[in-house]
Protein backbone atom coordinates (compact mmCIF):
# COMPACT_ATOMS: atom_id res chain seq x y z
CA UNK A 1 0.00 0.00 0.00
CA UNK A 2 1.21 3.50 -0.99
CA UNK A 3 1.06 6.29 1.59
CA UNK A 4 0.24 9.25 -0.22
CA UNK A 5 -0.65 12.79 0.75
CA UNK A 6 -1.67 15.66 -0.93
CA UNK A 7 0.88 18.01 -2.75
CA UNK A 8 3.71 15.82 -1.73
CA UNK A 9 5.76 13.61 -3.46
CA UNK A 10 7.33 10.06 -1.70
CA UNK A 11 10.45 8.91 -1.63
CA UNK A 12 11.51 5.93 0.63
CA UNK A 13 14.68 7.16 3.00
CA UNK A 14 16.31 3.96 2.39
CA UNK A 15 16.35 4.43 -0.96
CA UNK A 16 16.97 8.42 -1.33
CA UNK A 17 20.70 7.98 -2.24
CA UNK A 18 20.21 5.30 -4.23
CA UNK A 19 17.36 7.57 -6.34
CA UNK A 20 19.89 10.31 -6.34
CA UNK A 21 23.30 8.57 -7.61
CA UNK A 22 20.70 6.87 -10.43
CA UNK A 23 19.55 10.10 -11.12
CA UNK A 24 22.58 11.63 -11.03
CA UNK A 25 23.74 9.22 -14.16
CA UNK A 26 21.11 9.54 -15.57
CA UNK A 27 21.02 13.54 -15.98
CA UNK A 28 24.80 13.53 -17.11
CA UNK A 29 24.19 10.98 -19.79
CA UNK A 30 20.58 12.57 -20.78
CA UNK A 31 18.37 15.22 -20.10
CA UNK A 32 15.32 13.20 -18.42
CA UNK A 33 13.01 14.98 -16.55
CA UNK A 34 13.91 12.97 -13.11
CA UNK A 35 11.62 10.92 -11.26
CA UNK A 36 8.46 11.07 -13.65
CA UNK A 37 6.17 8.17 -13.08
CA UNK A 38 4.33 8.43 -16.24
CA UNK A 39 3.80 10.82 -18.95
CA UNK A 40 -0.07 12.34 -18.00
CA UNK A 41 1.61 12.50 -14.49
CA UNK A 42 0.82 16.48 -13.37
CA UNK A 43 3.06 18.17 -10.56
CA UNK A 44 -0.09 18.40 -8.76
CA UNK A 45 -0.45 15.09 -7.93
CA UNK A 46 1.52 12.52 -5.78
CA UNK A 47 4.32 11.04 -7.77
CA UNK A 48 5.69 7.89 -6.86
CA UNK A 49 9.02 7.22 -6.48
CA UNK A 50 9.33 3.25 -5.06
CA UNK A 51 6.73 0.54 -3.71
CA UNK A 52 6.00 -1.34 -0.13
CA UNK A 53 8.57 -3.86 -1.42
CA UNK A 54 11.73 -1.98 -1.85
CA UNK A 55 10.72 0.15 1.26
CA UNK A 56 11.79 -0.88 4.64
CA UNK A 57 11.86 2.13 6.10
CA UNK A 58 8.99 4.95 6.60
CA UNK A 59 8.80 6.72 2.92
CA UNK A 60 9.84 10.48 3.13
CA UNK A 61 7.16 13.05 1.79
CA UNK A 62 8.57 15.80 -0.30
CA UNK A 63 6.39 18.94 -0.02
CA UNK A 64 5.84 21.36 -2.73
CA UNK A 65 4.23 24.23 -0.05
CA UNK A 66 7.72 23.85 1.95
CA UNK A 67 9.86 24.09 -2.12
CA UNK A 68 10.88 20.56 -1.61
CA UNK A 69 13.19 20.21 -4.92
CA UNK A 70 16.07 18.17 -4.11
CA UNK A 71 19.04 19.24 -6.97
CA UNK A 72 20.82 15.97 -8.45
CA UNK A 73 23.13 16.53 -10.83
CA UNK A 74 26.75 16.24 -9.09
CA UNK A 75 28.36 18.37 -12.14
CA UNK A 76 26.04 21.37 -11.51
CA UNK A 77 26.25 20.93 -7.86
CA UNK A 78 29.92 21.62 -8.13
CA UNK A 79 29.92 24.23 -10.61
CA UNK A 80 28.03 25.81 -8.08
CA UNK A 81 30.41 25.71 -5.20
CA UNK A 82 33.26 26.13 -7.71
CA UNK A 83 31.53 29.02 -8.76
CA UNK A 84 31.13 30.28 -4.91
CA UNK A 85 34.82 30.69 -4.45
CA UNK A 86 34.46 28.71 -0.89
CA UNK A 87 38.05 29.52 0.35
CA UNK A 88 38.93 27.07 3.16
CA UNK A 89 38.96 29.61 6.12
CA UNK A 90 35.23 30.03 5.20
CA UNK A 91 31.70 29.80 7.18
CA UNK A 92 29.50 29.18 4.21
CA UNK A 93 25.80 29.91 5.32
CA UNK A 94 23.15 26.86 3.89
CA UNK A 95 19.39 27.56 3.78
CA UNK A 96 17.31 24.68 3.15
CA UNK A 97 19.98 22.00 2.90
CA UNK A 98 17.45 19.52 2.85
CA UNK A 99 18.82 15.96 2.68
CA UNK A 100 22.56 17.55 1.87
CA UNK A 101 23.61 17.07 -1.67
CA UNK A 102 24.77 20.83 -1.70
CA UNK A 103 26.18 20.55 2.08
CA UNK A 104 28.35 18.00 1.61
CA UNK A 105 30.39 19.55 -1.47
CA UNK A 106 30.66 22.65 0.85
CA UNK A 107 31.96 21.26 3.70
CA UNK A 108 34.47 19.88 1.58
CA UNK A 109 35.63 23.21 0.78
CA UNK A 110 34.73 25.59 3.82
CA UNK A 111 35.94 25.89 7.28
CA UNK A 112 32.86 25.46 8.67
CA UNK A 113 28.51 25.02 7.33
CA UNK A 114 25.75 26.36 8.95
CA UNK A 115 22.88 25.08 7.41
CA UNK A 116 19.70 26.36 8.19
CA UNK A 117 16.16 23.51 7.13
CA UNK A 118 12.86 23.95 8.65
CA UNK A 119 12.02 19.99 8.24
CA UNK A 120 13.34 18.03 10.80
CA UNK A 121 13.23 14.88 9.12
CA UNK A 122 15.50 16.46 6.21
CA UNK A 123 17.79 17.81 9.29
CA UNK A 124 17.74 13.58 10.42
CA UNK A 125 18.35 12.72 6.98
CA UNK A 126 21.03 15.21 6.83
CA UNK A 127 22.88 14.55 10.14
CA UNK A 128 23.14 11.20 9.18
CA UNK A 129 24.36 11.56 5.98
CA UNK A 130 27.34 13.94 7.09
CA UNK A 131 27.98 12.00 9.71
CA UNK A 132 29.08 9.06 7.85
CA UNK A 133 31.22 11.04 5.68
CA UNK A 134 33.24 11.99 9.20
CA UNK A 135 32.62 15.98 8.53
CA UNK A 136 29.97 16.44 11.31
CA UNK A 137 32.10 18.85 13.06
CA UNK A 138 32.07 21.40 10.77
CA UNK A 139 28.42 21.44 10.67
CA UNK A 140 26.16 23.36 12.50
CA UNK A 141 21.85 22.65 12.03
CA UNK A 142 19.39 24.83 13.26
CA UNK A 143 15.94 23.50 12.42
CA UNK A 144 13.69 26.55 12.20
CA UNK A 145 12.36 28.54 9.50
CA UNK A 146 14.85 30.44 7.44
CA UNK A 147 13.20 33.86 7.97
CA UNK A 148 12.39 33.84 11.94
CA UNK A 149 16.01 32.30 12.35
CA UNK A 150 18.66 34.72 13.08
CA UNK A 151 21.78 34.63 11.29
CA UNK A 152 24.96 34.10 12.55
CA UNK A 153 28.14 35.65 11.69
CA UNK A 154 28.85 34.12 8.16
CA UNK A 155 31.41 34.72 5.02
CA UNK A 156 29.35 33.14 2.35
CA UNK A 157 25.63 32.30 0.97
CA UNK A 158 25.53 29.27 -0.86
CA UNK A 159 22.24 27.79 -1.19
CA UNK A 160 19.32 25.80 -3.63
CA UNK A 161 16.45 28.22 -1.15
CA UNK A 162 13.04 26.97 -1.48
CA UNK A 163 11.58 29.02 -3.66
CA UNK A 164 9.16 30.55 -2.03
CA UNK A 165 10.69 32.45 0.16
CA UNK A 166 13.26 34.21 -2.14
CA UNK A 167 11.84 37.69 -2.02
CA UNK A 168 11.71 38.25 1.58
CA UNK A 169 15.19 36.09 1.56
CA UNK A 170 17.41 38.16 -0.77
CA UNK A 171 16.01 41.37 1.08
CA UNK A 172 16.54 39.57 4.53
CA UNK A 173 20.13 39.23 3.38
CA UNK A 174 20.95 42.41 1.49
CA UNK A 175 19.56 44.77 4.04
CA UNK A 176 20.31 42.57 7.62
CA UNK A 177 23.36 43.37 9.81
CA UNK A 178 25.36 40.78 8.62
CA UNK A 179 28.38 41.70 6.34
CA UNK A 180 29.43 39.11 3.72
CA UNK A 181 31.35 38.37 0.62
CA UNK A 182 28.62 37.18 -1.75
CA UNK A 183 25.68 34.80 -1.75
CA UNK A 184 25.06 31.99 -4.90
CA UNK A 185 21.73 31.70 -4.70
CA UNK A 186 19.99 28.96 -6.99
CA UNK A 187 16.24 30.36 -7.99
CA UNK A 188 13.63 30.12 -9.97
CA UNK A 189 14.62 32.01 -13.63
CA UNK A 190 11.82 34.48 -13.26
CA UNK A 191 12.93 35.77 -10.10
CA UNK A 192 16.57 35.43 -10.91
CA UNK A 193 15.80 37.48 -14.75
CA UNK A 194 14.26 40.40 -12.20
CA UNK A 195 17.15 40.64 -10.01
CA UNK A 196 18.96 41.06 -13.10
CA UNK A 197 16.89 43.48 -15.19
CA UNK A 198 18.38 47.21 -15.91
CA UNK A 199 15.66 49.73 -15.42
CA UNK A 200 13.79 49.63 -18.91
CA UNK A 201 13.79 46.01 -18.80
CA UNK A 202 9.91 44.93 -18.76
CA UNK A 203 11.03 42.56 -15.84
CA UNK A 204 12.47 45.44 -13.71
CA UNK A 205 10.77 46.16 -10.57
CA UNK A 206 11.11 47.34 -6.91
CA UNK A 207 12.77 44.35 -5.60
CA UNK A 208 15.33 45.10 -8.35
CA UNK A 209 15.72 48.97 -7.37
CA UNK A 210 16.12 48.19 -3.50
CA UNK A 211 18.51 45.41 -4.15
CA UNK A 212 20.59 47.12 -6.40
CA UNK A 213 20.94 50.13 -4.10
CA UNK A 214 23.00 48.19 -1.87
CA UNK A 215 24.61 45.27 -3.63
CA UNK A 216 25.61 44.10 -7.06
CA UNK A 217 24.27 41.01 -9.07
CA UNK A 218 25.33 38.65 -11.52
CA UNK A 219 24.52 35.93 -13.56
CA UNK A 220 26.18 32.44 -12.83
CA UNK A 221 24.23 29.57 -14.80
CA UNK A 222 20.81 28.14 -16.02
CA UNK A 223 19.74 25.10 -14.74
CA UNK A 224 17.02 23.11 -16.29
CA UNK A 225 14.02 22.03 -13.98
CA UNK A 226 14.73 18.10 -15.19
CA UNK A 227 18.09 18.49 -12.82
CA UNK A 228 16.01 18.09 -9.80
CA UNK A 229 14.08 15.38 -7.64
CA UNK A 230 10.99 15.84 -8.65
CA UNK A 231 11.07 17.32 -11.53
CA UNK A 232 9.30 21.20 -10.73
CA UNK A 233 7.45 23.42 -13.32
CA UNK A 234 9.96 25.63 -13.37
CA UNK A 235 13.23 26.51 -14.76
CA UNK A 236 16.07 27.85 -12.17
CA UNK A 237 19.08 30.32 -12.61
CA UNK A 238 21.94 30.64 -10.19
CA UNK A 239 23.00 34.35 -9.67
CA UNK A 240 25.61 35.60 -7.40
CA UNK A 241 24.63 38.35 -4.92
CA UNK A 242 27.66 40.69 -3.47
CA UNK A 243 26.96 43.56 -1.34
CA UNK A 244 28.22 47.01 -2.53
CA UNK A 245 31.94 48.18 -0.76
CA UNK A 246 29.84 51.43 -0.92
CA UNK A 247 26.35 52.36 -0.19
CA UNK A 248 24.62 55.80 -1.54
CA UNK A 249 24.16 57.88 2.14
CA UNK A 250 19.93 57.56 1.76
CA UNK A 251 18.15 56.92 4.95
CA UNK A 252 16.88 53.47 4.01
CA UNK A 253 13.49 54.05 5.63
CA UNK A 254 12.93 56.98 3.53
CA UNK A 255 14.10 54.83 0.42
CA UNK A 256 12.01 52.08 1.18
CA UNK A 257 8.91 54.16 1.48
CA UNK A 258 9.73 56.17 -1.55
CA UNK A 259 10.23 53.14 -3.75
CA UNK A 260 6.83 51.41 -2.98
CA UNK A 261 4.98 54.61 -3.50
CA UNK A 262 7.14 55.15 -7.15
CA UNK A 263 6.64 51.45 -8.27
CA UNK A 264 3.33 50.89 -7.14
CA UNK A 265 2.43 51.52 -10.85
CA UNK A 266 5.59 51.22 -12.51
CA UNK A 267 4.85 52.39 -15.98
CA UNK A 268 2.91 55.35 -14.59
CA UNK A 269 4.52 58.49 -15.11
CA UNK A 270 5.59 60.17 -11.92
CA UNK A 271 3.35 63.23 -12.36
CA UNK A 272 0.55 60.94 -13.10
CA UNK A 273 1.30 59.12 -9.24
CA UNK A 274 2.40 62.51 -7.10
CA UNK A 275 -0.82 64.53 -8.65
CA UNK A 276 -3.29 61.55 -7.22
CA UNK A 277 -5.33 63.48 -4.22
CA UNK A 278 -4.78 60.19 -2.48
CA UNK A 279 -1.29 60.51 -2.79
CA UNK A 280 -1.00 64.28 -1.89
CA UNK A 281 -2.86 64.36 0.86
CA UNK A 282 -0.92 61.16 2.51
CA UNK A 283 2.53 63.32 1.80
CA UNK A 284 1.03 66.63 3.25
CA UNK A 285 0.45 64.46 6.58
CA UNK A 286 3.24 62.74 6.49
CA UNK A 287 5.39 66.29 5.59
CA UNK A 288 3.13 67.50 9.06
CA UNK A 289 4.42 64.80 10.91
CA UNK A 290 8.26 64.82 10.11
CA UNK A 291 7.70 68.76 11.43
CA UNK A 292 6.16 67.92 14.22
CA UNK A 293 8.53 65.52 15.11
CA UNK A 294 11.10 67.88 14.39
CA UNK A 295 9.89 70.47 16.90
CA UNK A 296 9.37 67.63 19.44
CA UNK A 297 13.28 66.57 18.57
CA UNK A 298 14.36 69.84 19.80
CA UNK A 299 12.51 70.07 22.59
CA UNK A 300 14.45 69.39 25.87
CA UNK A 301 11.32 68.68 27.58
CA UNK A 302 10.45 65.74 25.77
CA UNK A 303 10.35 62.30 27.42
CA UNK A 304 10.12 60.68 24.33
CA UNK A 305 7.75 57.54 25.92
CA UNK A 306 4.49 58.98 24.80
CA UNK A 307 4.20 57.89 21.17
CA UNK A 308 0.25 57.27 21.09
CA UNK A 309 0.06 61.16 22.36
CA UNK A 310 2.13 62.29 19.48
CA UNK A 311 0.07 60.35 16.89
CA UNK A 312 -3.01 61.08 17.41
CA UNK A 313 -2.16 64.87 18.13
CA UNK A 314 -0.05 64.46 15.08
CA UNK A 315 -2.87 62.90 13.14
CA UNK A 316 -5.81 65.56 14.38
CA UNK A 317 -2.94 68.33 12.83
CA UNK A 318 -3.20 66.84 8.84
CA UNK A 319 -6.57 66.05 8.95
CA UNK A 320 -7.17 70.04 9.27
CA UNK A 321 -5.45 70.37 6.11
CA UNK A 322 -7.59 73.09 3.65
CA UNK A 323 -8.52 73.31 -0.06
CA UNK A 324 -5.77 75.94 -0.14
CA UNK A 325 -3.15 74.27 1.69
CA UNK A 326 -3.97 70.91 -0.33
CA UNK A 327 -3.24 73.11 -3.94
CA UNK A 328 -0.18 74.67 -2.43
CA UNK A 329 0.97 71.30 -1.21
CA UNK A 330 0.56 69.71 -5.32
CA UNK A 331 2.06 72.55 -6.79
CA UNK A 332 4.88 72.15 -4.83
CA UNK A 333 5.76 68.82 -5.47
CA UNK A 334 4.55 69.12 -9.30
CA UNK A 335 7.39 72.20 -9.11
CA UNK A 336 9.94 69.41 -8.15
CA UNK A 337 9.05 66.61 -10.20
CA UNK A 338 9.07 69.87 -13.04
CA UNK A 339 12.66 71.08 -11.92
CA UNK A 340 14.04 67.95 -11.43
CA UNK A 341 12.57 66.49 -15.25
CA UNK A 342 10.70 64.00 -13.39
CA UNK A 343 6.69 64.53 -14.51
CA UNK A 344 7.04 62.21 -17.49
CA UNK A 345 9.54 60.07 -16.66
CA UNK A 346 8.58 56.22 -15.64
CA UNK A 347 10.21 54.89 -12.38
CA UNK A 348 10.30 51.37 -14.38
CA UNK A 349 13.16 53.29 -16.92
CA UNK A 350 15.08 55.69 -13.68
CA UNK A 351 18.24 54.72 -12.91
CA UNK A 352 18.80 54.49 -8.80
CA UNK A 353 20.75 57.81 -9.44
CA UNK A 354 18.13 59.12 -10.98
CA UNK A 355 15.53 57.83 -8.00
CA UNK A 356 17.89 59.07 -5.26
CA UNK A 357 18.48 62.37 -6.77
CA UNK A 358 14.32 63.05 -6.71
CA UNK A 359 13.97 61.76 -3.41
CA UNK A 360 16.93 63.95 -2.18
CA UNK A 361 14.88 66.83 -4.06
CA UNK A 362 11.58 65.58 -1.98
CA UNK A 363 13.49 65.68 1.26
CA UNK A 364 15.06 69.16 0.87
CA UNK A 365 11.42 70.55 0.25
CA UNK A 366 10.89 68.91 3.42
CA UNK A 367 8.46 66.17 1.80
CA UNK A 368 8.90 62.70 3.38
CA UNK A 369 7.63 59.48 2.50
CA UNK A 370 8.62 57.37 5.60
CA UNK A 371 6.30 57.88 8.51
CA UNK A 372 8.40 59.81 11.44
CA UNK A 373 6.72 58.46 13.89
CA UNK A 374 7.38 54.88 13.39
CA UNK A 375 10.08 53.37 15.40
CA UNK A 376 13.48 53.51 12.81
CA UNK A 377 13.60 50.31 11.12
CA UNK A 378 9.84 49.39 10.81
CA UNK A 379 9.65 49.75 6.99
CA UNK A 380 12.62 47.49 7.14
CA UNK A 381 9.83 45.06 8.89
CA UNK A 382 7.34 45.78 5.91
CA UNK A 383 10.21 45.83 3.60
CA UNK A 384 10.40 41.94 3.93
CA UNK A 385 6.97 41.64 5.06
CA UNK A 386 6.30 43.05 1.22
CA UNK A 387 8.42 40.43 -0.40
CA UNK A 388 7.18 37.49 1.03
CA UNK A 389 4.64 35.63 -1.35
N1 LIG B 1 19.36 22.39 -1.05
C1 LIG B 1 18.79 21.05 -1.22
C2 LIG B 1 17.29 21.04 -1.00
C3 LIG B 1 16.51 22.09 -1.72
S1 LIG B 1 14.79 21.92 -1.45
C4 LIG B 1 19.15 20.52 -2.58
O1 LIG B 1 19.57 21.29 -3.42
O2 LIG B 1 18.99 19.34 -2.83
C5 LIG B 1 14.48 23.28 -0.33
C6 LIG B 1 14.74 22.95 1.13
O3 LIG B 1 14.39 24.11 1.89
C7 LIG B 1 13.89 21.81 1.68
O4 LIG B 1 14.69 20.93 2.41
C8 LIG B 1 12.88 22.50 2.61
O5 LIG B 1 12.46 21.72 3.68
C9 LIG B 1 13.68 23.71 3.08
N2 LIG B 1 12.84 24.85 3.48
C10 LIG B 1 11.63 25.22 3.01
N3 LIG B 1 11.20 26.34 3.59
C11 LIG B 1 12.17 26.71 4.46
C12 LIG B 1 12.33 27.79 5.37
N4 LIG B 1 11.38 28.73 5.48
N5 LIG B 1 13.44 27.85 6.11
C13 LIG B 1 14.42 26.91 6.00
N6 LIG B 1 14.33 25.86 5.16
C14 LIG B 1 13.23 25.77 4.40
Amino acid sequence: MLLLKPKSTQLCVSRLIFWQNCLRNLSTTSSHCSGKVNDEEDDDKDQKFCDTKENQQDPLYLYKSKGQHLLTNTRILDAIVRRSNVRPTDTVLEIGPGTGNLTVKLLEAAKRVVAIEIDKRMVDILHKRVAEKGLQDRLHVICKDAMKAEFPQFDLVVANIPYGISSPLVAKLVYGRNPFRSATLLLQKEFARRLLAKPGDSEFNRLAVNVKLVADVEFVMDVSKREFLPCPKVDSSVVMIRPKAQVPDVNLDEWWAFTRTCFRKKNKTLGATFKQKKKVIELLKLAKTALVCKDYESDDDYGGDNEEERTDEEDGFASSASDLEMTLFKEKIVGILRTGGFEDKRPSKLSNEELLHLLFLFNQAGIYFHDHVLPKGSDNVEFAAAYSS
